[in-house]
């Protein structure tokens, strides 16, 4: 065992450091378990996924050894609310409890930060759309006098959707960098430098991966200073990094910049040059883009495979990528007389030749391992991804792929593997100075770690659907049981007597089943679906049974933000609560939705999670696979829907002394192999088969945690 395996094996003890700052502490198997895991990583470098059940209480799993091991740090979280959480919460709890002298850093995408620069810009043209946002921009400038980091989330009323946001906020392609007048005081700036000086750095997914393809000027230098990396919600990571590794360019694009050229020319160039002219031709390009799909319907993807999107005349679709080419390289040319007038128009020249570059890319042939489609919405967007991150992500971690017969076992990473071991050597060679943090220079000696963590990473005990796709298949894997007793806490219900999710009655069957389930108990339950359609149906239909119940309100997804409706819910635990609530929700609700206590028993799936079938993605993937001679089916659908499977069923037990009951409303998972196989992925609850049985144990459930429970 290693020193700092005994040092952490001390810290989770009854009256360890951690029992004495916190009086809910208390020790737990599964987390010393998990601890222990990541120490040995931290000491001898590689590549550990855990797959930590709830309740395990992983964080203080993976921070202890990382703070206790002296190394400089990164955690990496896939939502805000973690990020926060973290910082705010777990972050300086233990490192009070540890008494550690480390310094911590928080860092977020630009877009979260105030811009001075653009603030002030937006005064200067005062071209705003409304009352509302002159008010609100007047309280962001009172509020820019006394903030000392410029993250907006300190603003109290000012929504995510908000047309100011943009209007104060910096952009990888706007942002003036070291010509911006506003530099020495920039926000942006400051968290990036203040990060570099910090030990532990808190940041996310997406600027992992702006860090790692150094789309971000200022952000290359934080990861290769790092030596343990963790990224929590790593679940995530595969469809950021996709998101973020691919391409897109859109009419959005095309008239934001029409927009700032118009914005420049009038404040820096008023009578010279053709912006003017300019900017209307690229709105013209806009408007023909948009008119090739003007009986599209809305919200919808087309696949991509050939020269054209399906349905589009070919040579319509050369013919408009053309011009709009033949239209950027003309402006780049146009503004290259202006550029000496203003930082911005040099700004706007590189955005017009990036634009080429990727429209370029779209011009071309699709590699393998690449997806392209467009959506089509109130704009249009053409889209190219790579089907996963593996190659991009995995070499970094796991180093290039090994020669033959000198494969790894699974679990063990050599020392020498880490890709960034050496990409730190060539900068610390070819790097003549140093900034002010050198001291924080990375020592030879140690190997970087990498932790990958989630209360979900797959329906096997391999956790091939996330290790696989990221590239880590070469990495030691680690499942850490719930210490929550389901067969105890939870029922699992399937009715034998609905309609299979294919016929049209089947929304409306799942809306009945669940009013009487609501009516059972009294709220308290959260339905979870698989499309938009089914969400608006089952949401009217629950409206119209549940009528007479006022007391009972229904809430849908889209009538607040997840974390106002989850406020909403929770309040039904409060003393003297009027209300309970159902809510029907799809996508992202089947995650990180907390409601711990009574005010959630129940969650009611609506037919089993496989992905979309026609979407251009999946469709990509399963030919993949067919071409690798494996079954998409078994390899991809199943995958997909075990693991949203135990998502959504983990909305139910938030605590050791949480009962309910999870109704699934699709009969294939006790009726077909394949459902059996899924089954044996979630948590093993109790059973019950009758409807009867179910309800009779669901009124005593809301009498209270000490009567009998339906199990
Ligand atoms: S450097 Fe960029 S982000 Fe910072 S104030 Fe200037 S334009 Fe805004």
């Amino acid at each position: 065992m290693t020193d700092l395996s005994q040092a952490v094996e001390r810290i989770f003890t009854p009256d360890g450091p951690l029992a004495q700052v916190d009086s809910h502490f208390r020790v737990r198997e599964g987390q010393t378990q998990m601890a222990l895991a990541v120490a040995q990583t931290v000491a001898h470098g590689g590549a550990l996924v855990v797959e930590a059940g709830t309740g395990v209480g992983k964080t203080f799993a993976y921070l202890v050894p990382a703070l206790l091991s002296g190394e400089r740090v990164v955690i990496s979280t896939a939502t805000k609310t973690l990020q926060d959480q973290l910082f705010g919460r777990d972050l300086p709890a233990v490192i009070r409890a540890l008494k550690l002298p480390a310094r911590m850093a928080l860092l977020k995408g630009r877009a979260n930060y105030l811009c001075l620069y653009r603030m002030a810009l937006s005064r200067q043209e005062g071209l705003f759309p409304d009352r509302f946002v002159v008010t609100l921009l007047a309280k962001v400038e009172k509020w820019s006098q006394q903030t000392l980091t410029g993250d907006l989330g300190e603003l109290v009323g000012l929504d995510e959707k908000s047309a100011l946001l943009p209007m104060i906020t910096s952009t990888r392609e706007n942002c003036l960098g070291s010509e911006c007048p506003d530099f020495k005081k920039c926000y942006v700036s400051q968290a990036r430098k203040e990060a570099l000086a910090s030990d532990v750095v808190v940041i996310n997914h997406h600027l992992f991966f702006a860090d790692m393809s150094m789309k971000e000027s200022g952000m290359s230098e934080l990861l290769p200073n790092a030596r343990v990396v963790i990224f929590d919600e790593a679940h995530q990571l595969n469809e950021i990094g996709v998101n973020f590794l691919g391409v897109q360019m859109g009419t959005s694009q095309l008239l934001d910049l029409a927009k700032d050229v118009l914005a420049t020319g009038e404040n820096t160039a008023r009578g010279m040059g053709e912006w003017r002219e300019m900017a209307s031709k690229l709105e013209l390009a806009a408007k023909d883009w948009r008119g090739l799909f003007a009986k599209t319907e809305r919200l919808s993807k087309l696949a991509w495979t050939q020269l054209a999107p399906d349905g589009v005349n070919e040579q319509l679709w050369v013919d408009v990528l053309n011009g709009t080419l033949a239209l950027l390289e003309e402006m780049a040319d146009a503004i290259e007389p202006l550029t000496a007038l203003a930082p911005e128009w040099l700004r706007l020249q590189e955005r017009l030749v990036e634009l080429q570059g990727i429209l370029v890319v779209f011009q071309k042939p699709l590699g393998s391992g690449y997806v392209r489609w467009l959506d089509v919405g109130a704009g249009v967007r053409l889209v190219q991804a790579p089907l996963d991150i593996a190659e991009l992500l995995g070499p970094r971690i796991m180093g290039p792929a090994p020669k033959e017969g000198a494969s790894p076992q699974a679990g063990e990473v050599s020392l020498g593997q880490d890709a960034f071991t050496q990409e730190i050597q060539e900068k610390q060679e070819t790097e003549e100075t140093q900034d002010d943090n050198s001291e924080h220079s990375p020592s030879q000696a140690s190997p970087r770690s990498w932790i990958f963590t989630s209360a979900t990473l797959g329906h096997e005990p391999k956790l091939s659907w996330f290790t696989e796709p990221c590239g880590l298949t070469q990495a030691r894997v680690l499942q850490v049981q719930s210490p929550f007793n389901y067969a105890k806490q939870a029922v699992l219900f399937v009715p034998k007597d609905i309609v299979l999710p294919s016929d049209p009655k089947h929304s409306e069957m799942v809306s009945d089943l669940s009013a009487k389930v609501v009516l059972a108990l009294q709220g308290r339950t959260l339905v979870l679906t698989t499309t938009l359609r089914a969400l608006k149906e089952i949401s009217e239909r629950l409206k119209s049974l549940l009528l007479e119940h006022p007391h009972i309100e229904v809430l849908t997804q889209g009538e607040g933000s997840k974390h106002e409706l989850m406020q909403r819910f929770r309040s039904a635990e409060e003393v003297g609560a009027k209300r309970s609530f159902v809510l029907v929700a799809t996508a992202t609700f089947w995650e990180g939705f907390d409601v711990p206590g009574d005010a959630l028993q129940a969650v009611v799936i609506d037919k089993l999670p496989f992905p979309p079938p026609n979407d251009p993605m999946v469709v990509a993937r399963s030919k993949k696979l067919e071409e690798l001679g494996l079954s998409p089916f078994n390899h991809y659908f199943l995958a997909e829907a075990g693991v949203a499977l135990k998502q959504g069923a983990g909305r139910l037990i938030r605590r050791e002394s949480d009962k309910g009951v999870l109704v699934v409303c699709d009969k294939r998972l006790v009726e077909t192999g394949y459902g059996k196989r899924l089954i044996q992925a979630l948590p093993p609850m109790a059973r019950v088969s009758q409807e009867a049985t179910l309800l009779e144990g669901l009124k005593r459930l809301t009498t209270g945690a000490t009567k009998p429970a339906i199990c």
